[in-house]
């Protein structure tokens, strides 16, 4: 497909990565173009009030900050548009990014900011209850739930942070586990199980929600092979997935180093990538701390690289 636009700095994403690498690459004159992707403004668009995000001591809706960050990389000159790259030539300086299959743009930098998406169990009810006391994210949420009972889904590392940071606020977690053991690491296991006030279920299933407008429990079923099953209801105020998250770097992912889930590993504490020009801000290459907070870091880091990528080699 022919080149139909050249740029100097491209970001992919509209998370707090994507736009924080727009404000600084705009105030470093780079005229950075920005494409949105499929959920502009990224997960904190799915959450409702964002409380730890510095800067706002009485919280901020999620949208609205990200519709602040948005209006802040527009002032400083970042072409902000929404369309989504469905195809990636990273095999050679420039690269090449294809939009929506049919327009493709050659950059001298690149800033992959496209986050990750956190994985749901699939159920209708997910989607009824969307922030009304189901979450993907303990951190963002737990605090709606302080003396509240909760169940978190997983048997994984995360579940197991997850159910032990809302121990701390709420006043019972449930840990819903598929399997009759956890997958966690040993001492995530025993933090767990040796906690007054979670309680793991094994070999449960969590097949739907119930409530008025917001959550007020969870259908089982406890499952011990094929003839021996039980379905009861459980009373909870909120539900917490943390059944793993997948990183959006399908079509990066051929020219660069990622891990076995596909996050992309950059070098050290940087965002550089193993591609000179090519940086990767954000949740796609953090499967570890996740937060708004961190991925504005990461997105600040990219652009003075893509700046100093630039200036250094005269470009
Ligand atoms: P994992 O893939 O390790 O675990 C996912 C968990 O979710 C598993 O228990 C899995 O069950 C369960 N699960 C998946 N799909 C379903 C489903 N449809 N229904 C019910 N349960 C389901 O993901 P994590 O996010 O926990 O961790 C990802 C990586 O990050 C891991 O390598 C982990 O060690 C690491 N990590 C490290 C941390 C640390 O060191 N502090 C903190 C957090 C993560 P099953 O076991 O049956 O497949």
């Amino acid at each position: 497909m022919e080149v139909t636009e050249k740029t100097r700095c491209l970001i992919i994403g509209s998370g707090p990565a994507g736009y924080t690498a727009a404000i600084y690459a705009g105030r470093a004159n780079l005229s950075p173009i920005l494409y949105e992707g499929l959920q502009p403004g990224g997960q904190l668009t799915t959450t409702t009030e964002v409380e730890n995000f510095p800067g706002y001591p009485e919280g901020v809706d999620g949208t609205q900050l990200m519709e602040d960050l948005k209006k802040q990389a527009a002032r400083f000159g970042a072409d902000i548009r929404s369309g989504l790259a469905t195809a990636a030539d990273l095999s050679k300086f420039p690269y090449k990014i294809t939009i929506e299959g049919e327009k493709v743009i050659e950059t001298q930098t690149l800033i992959i900011a496209t986050g990750a998406t956190a994985q749901y169990l699939g159920l209708e009810d997910e989607k009824k209850y969307a922030g009304m006391g189901v979450s993907a994210c303990a951190t963002c949420d737990g605090f709606f739930y302080r003396k509240k009972t909760v169940a978190v889904v997983g048997g994984g590392d995360t579940a197991c942070e997850e159910a032990i940071y809302l121990a701390g606020l709420a006043s019972k977690v449930y840990l819903i586990v598929r399997k009759p053991f956890l997958r966690a690491s040993k001492i995530m296991q025993r933090r767990v199980l040796d906690h007054e006030k979670i309680e793991v279920l094994f070999e449960h299933n969590a097949v739907g929600l119930f409530g008025d407008k917001a959550v007020e429990g969870v259908h089982l079923v406890k499952r011990r092979g094929e003839s021996d099953e039980k379905a009861y209801d459980l009373a909870i105020d909120g539900f917490f997935l943390a059944i793993g998250h997948k990183p959006n770097s399908d079509i990066f992912a051929p020219y660069l180093k990622t891990d076995a889930i596909g996050y992309i590993i950059t070098e050290g504490d940087t965002p550089r990538t193993k591609l000179p020009g090519v940086f990767a801000a954000g949740d796609v290459a953090d499967s570890v701390y996740r937060q708004a907070t961190t991925a504005a870091g990461s997105g600040c880091k990219a652009a003075i690289e893509a700046e100093r990528y630039l200036s250094d080699h005269k470009l």
